[in-house]
């Protein structure tokens, strides 16, 4: 089969030399890559800025700003199976970005946000889409009923939940496994990479059973 994944945080620039971005490493995501590759599948990896090497026999898109991600997960998501939406894509940006550094001057500075496109949301809502989508819900609070309602509210097919205070920097993760049927799986503590190969069985299966089911 032929995944699709994003990874790693992105970075919406304020001036030529700041920008707002997120403490996502990028480890769930390269793992999930590394492990759709040992099983056999392609792989496109679009990653935000992080310090891992891609794993070399995927085609790797480097990108940046959340417009940049959209662009490169549409470009590629029609030609995939599996599209698998781990990258920690910022929710606002700034309404304007300055052409120069701003100065610091006396008192306060407000910055006015505006909101990304949502990656996923887009992909949900494509008619007759054929691959099989996969959102990620990093929480502090009660992960199981937010994830529940992004699952149906971003229209994907699994969503993959887990506590953000755990998985974020960390090599370890736990997990739980939604899917549009109201089947729930979870996955004690382990490590990213273990983690990793059982997401991939379960994207795999996942996309089979839905492709049987069209026929
Ligand atoms: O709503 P929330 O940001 O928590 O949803 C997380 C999921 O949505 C992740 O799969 C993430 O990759 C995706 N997302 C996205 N585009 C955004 C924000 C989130 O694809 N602008």
């Amino acid at each position: 089969m032929r995944f699709l994944v994003t990874a790693g945080p992105t970075r919406e620039p304020i001036d030529p030399v700041r920008y707002i971005s997120n403490r996502s490493s990028g480890k769930m995501g390269y793992a999930i890559a590394e492990a759709a590759l040992e099983a056999g599948h392609e792989v496109i990896l679009i990653s935000g800025p992080v310090n891992l090497g891609p794993p070399r026999r995927a085609k790797f898109v480097s990108v940046s700003t959340s417009d940049q991600m959209f662009d490169a997960v549409h470009r590629y998501a029609d030609n995939s199976d599996v599209c698998v939406l781990c990258a920690a894509v910022a929710d606002y940006m700034p309404a304007k970005v300055s052409p120069v550094k701003i100065k610091k001057r006396a008192g306060h500075l407000s910055l006015e946000l505006v909101r990304t496109r949502d990656i996923l949301d887009s992909l949900g809502r494509r008619q007759h889409r054929q691959f099989l989508l996969v959102g990620f819900a990093a929480e502090t609070n009660d992960l199981e009923q937010n994830a529940v309602k992004k699952l149906h509210a971003k229209k994907c097919d699994i969503m993959v939940a887990n506590d953000a205070r755990l998985g974020m920097e960390s090599d370890e993760n736990e997990l739980l496994i939604l899917f549009r049927d109201g089947e729930i799986k979870e996955i004690s503590c382990a490590s990213k990479k273990f983690l990793a190969r059982e997401l991939v069985k379960i994207f795999q299966n996942s996309q089979q059973k839905r492709l049987t089911k069209k026929m």
